[in-house]
């Protein structure tokens, strides 16, 4: 095509209509052309390579100077059509030096506010959108299941409806105004689906789950924000039933595409059809995974370079037919026109360092900090009566660790290789967050007092078969009785201890699913150690996602999970110890008391002989959605507006909720389910609605609960998904034990 030819082609035109602009483009590419469009290729390989001889429709793991590079390669391409550019931001502008990096998904998630969350995904996608990424492969819907599994921390925990509220809020955050508004970020909902019931809680293993099962609580999240409009899933990485994700027909064809309508595109995770090769040996070669990857319905193939040749070679060998990649190409053409990128590439903006980390976006990272932390017992020490005279020892090897305070995909998490941590002085560890909310408060000592791990070179070499990097084992260190020593001689001169102990990045992640949830190393001795000083110790459990703590701690003055907080993270727990801000936060993801309980999850499956194992209970030792606050709350009992109700109605309750203490509250007023009697074995209970009320002392307010008739469904054995009339309660509380929850009785009619 001559340089004219181009500029009049119809797809060049932006006042024709994007399907007139995608049929146009579509009907002047090559085969190659159509399968490079379809490949998403790690930048940091041969630029040249990918785009002028694969002709890649997208490119991950970029810089700016990558980015300009490439789209100055697509400007010497036939067709010049522009690259989709795409990065894991997932807990802010994850991997680029300077940038707001939020609490972890799980940390958020206990903040219970959809709409915090929007705003946190709106200001990354503001980062993001200024370094020329396009996309992010964010946020995660796995529902957390077995504790071990290395990849809670993604996830916003166990409860199908609170990930959907969380996931849809993070979605309209990112895709802000529509994809025409230039800060607009295509978010991916993943890892679709079934991914986190792990066998074991190892990574990527098979899951054994059924349809009925994915239908129950896997799919719900999903289908929640394929109807929000989030343009892309990413697929997970398992097998089901025998079959990989990557060629699941069923759920990508007759689910996603086929009962839901979803027009969006669909991209594999890393190396999906090359696994099915090299690593679950389920295809031959690379021809067969490509034309079987093809006719599932993937539209991107993630870094699978093989994937060039082998769907040219599933042509010839009659495997496809050559308008078998018409669709797919057409859908991620209509994302950049869409996008405007034939206009725009949206290259790194000139401006980006006044947006990138400005201190709009660390105030809301101060917010979303505080409302992240979760206050799990409290015998009256806190808030800290903070004296000028009081004196702290802060101990713990968690205490001022900056980078493994900002956990997975962060800048020191070791998953890209390009940066190894984020500025120092943007991160307040708790020892910042201590000496700068309570600066006069007499002295604040540090003394590490624990080692956590020691890591060895893997015997099975240093990388696995595709190259990726294989993570170094981790050996728990022995407990050092001179750390102890130091960190007890700081105690004893101190009025109070606060311990922060939990676990580090070798223990988090992709590959990194620990055998145990106990704190790792001789953080266990160190607890021990600092309440036999009698001094009241508050420990602060800086984890991953939820770990067992040893039983010395039930003689603690107070208990508080921080998750991993961001960098404002050492702040925000100041300021709640400290009583300048009230602790907030509820567990979106329940609390083991032994790794065996394993799963522990509040929404079981009813009538499993008891609640107890012969030598523990199976209770949790906290319970999804609790948390405290420094007031007391009573909850009267709900009352409906009317207790027989139809399918397409909704049900209306109130109840009264009084902060009967003397100080304020945000209380997170929570409404179960649960279905009398059901036609198939189902959840005893289920967040079906939840609403936070902010309460100053001594005030009653009367709160609404709306839940429609049509969410107090169950998966019938034929997996259809039903409201069965009946008798129903709705349980109203501060959290999902049972002792916590007020009780109503309603009817479903005919
Ligand atoms: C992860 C995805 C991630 C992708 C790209 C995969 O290994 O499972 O969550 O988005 O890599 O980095």
């Amino acid at each position: 095509m001559t340089v004219d030819e181009h500029l009049k082609a119809v797809y060049r035109d932006p006042t024709r209509s994007i399907s007139e602009r995608v049929a146009d483009l579509l009907s002047r590419m090559s085969l190659e052309e159509k399968i490079g469009q379809m490949m998403q290729l790690d930048a940091r390989g041969d630029l040249e390579d990918h785009v002028l001889r694969r002709h890649v429709g997208s490119i991950l793991h970029t810089s700016p100077e990558r980015v300009l590079r490439a789209n100055e390669l697509t400007g010497m391409t036939r067709l010049r059509i522009p690259l989709l550019v795409a990065e894991d931001c997932i807990h802010g502008h994850s991997f680029w030096p300077g940038a707001t990096i939020y609490p972890t998904q799980l940390g958020m998630a206990a903040s219970w506010d959809p709409e915090l969350v929007e705003k946190v995904a709106r200001a990354t996608a503001l980062e993001v959108a200024a370094t020329g990424v396009h996309w992010t492969f964010s946020p995660v819907l796995c529902v957390a299941r077995d504790l071990r599994w290395g990849r809670v921390n993604e996830t916003f925990g166990e409860d199908p409806f609170l990930i959907g509220e969380l996931a849809s809020a993070m979605v309209r955050g990112y895709q802000g105004a529509g994809l025409g508004d230039p800060t607009a970020i295509l978010a991916t909902a993943k890892h679709f689906a079934g991914y986190s019931e792990t066998q074991g809680g190892r990574d990527a293993s098979e899951a054994d789950i059924s349809r009925r099962k994915l239908r129950s609580w896997f799919l719900p999240p999903f289908e929640r924000v394929a109807r929000e409009g989030c343009r892309t899933f990413m697929l997970g990485y398992q097998t089901m039933d025998g079959v990989p994700i990557t060629t699941n027909d069923w759920l990508l064809t007759d689910v996603l595409r086929g009962e839901w309508g979803y027009t969006g595109t669909l991209i594999t995770d890393w190396d999906n059809v090359g696994r099915m090769v090299w690593e679950q040996r389920v295809q031959p070669d690379y021809a067969h995974a490509s034309a079987a990857a093809v006719r599932a319905g993937n539209d991107m193939i993630m870094t699978t370079p093989g994937f060039f040749a082998g769907a040219q070679d599933a042509v010839e060998a009659g495997l496809l037919s050559p308008d078998a990649f018409d669709d797919a190409v057409a859908r991620i053409l209509a994302l950049k026109f869409e996008l405007g990128l034939f206009e725009d590439p949206r290259l790194p903006s000139p401006d980006r360092g006044e947006i990138i980390g400005s201190a709009e976006h660390a105030r809301l990272n101060l917010d979303i900090a505080r409302r992240s932390i979760v206050l799990l017992h409290n015998d009256g020490t806190l808030p800290l009566r903070a004296s000028s005279a009081l004196k702290i020892a802060v101990v713990g090897p968690l205490a001022d660790d900056a980078q493994s305070q900002l956990g997975d995909w962060a800048g020191g998490s070791g998953q890209a290789d390009w940066i190894d941590g984020q500025p120092r002085d943007m991160i307040a560890t708790v020892v910042d967050g201590l000496r700068e909310v309570l600066p006069t408060a007499g002295a604040i000592v540090h003394a590490p007092g624990a080692a956590i791990l020691e890591l060895h070179p893997d015997p099975l070499g240093e990388t696995f078969p595709d190259g990726q990097p294989r993570p170094p084992i981790v050996l728990p260190c022995e407990p050092d009785p001179a750390l102890i020593e130091e960190a007890r001689a700081l105690a004893s001169v101190s009025d109070v201890i606060v311990a922060v102990v939990g676990d580090r990045i070798e223990l988090v992640g992709e590959h990194r699913s620990t055998a145990t949830l106990e704190l790792i190393g001789d953080q266990n001795a160190l607890l021990d150690a600092m309440i036999a000083t009698g001094k009241p110790v508050i420990v602060v459990l800086m984890a991953s996602k939820p770990l067992i703590l040893p039983d010395c701690v039930r003689e603690a003055a107070a208990i508080v999970w921080t998750a991993n907080p961001g960098m404002k993270g050492g702040v925000a727990l100041a300021e709640i110890l400290a009583g300048r801000v009230e602790p907030s936060g509820r567990l979106p993801i329940s609390f083991a008391r032994h790794v065996g309980q394993q799963p522990t999850y509040y929404n079981q499956v009813r009538g499993q002989h008891g609640a107890r194992y012969a030598d523990l209970t199976q209770s949790p030792a906290w319970a999804f959605g609790e948390g405290l606050s420094y007031t007391t709350v009573e909850y009267g009992d709900p009352t409906l507006q009317v207790d027989v109700v139809g399918p397409d109605d909704i049900l209306v309750a109130h109840v009264t909720v009084s902060n009967t203490g003397h100080r304020p509250v945000l209380e997170t007023v929570q409404a179960y389910v649960r279905d009398d009697v059901t036609s198939a074995s189902w959840a005893d209970k289920e967040l079906k609605a939840f609403q936070q009320v902010p309460l100053p002392p001594g005030e009653t307010v009367r709160v609404r609960l709306e839940v429609p008739v049509a969410a107090c469904t169950i998966v019938d054995a034929a997996g259809r998904r039903v409201v069965e009339p009946g008798e129903f309660d709705l349980l109203v509380g501060p959290s999902s034990r049972d002792s916590d929850l007020r009780r109503a009785r309603f009817r479903v009619s005919d």
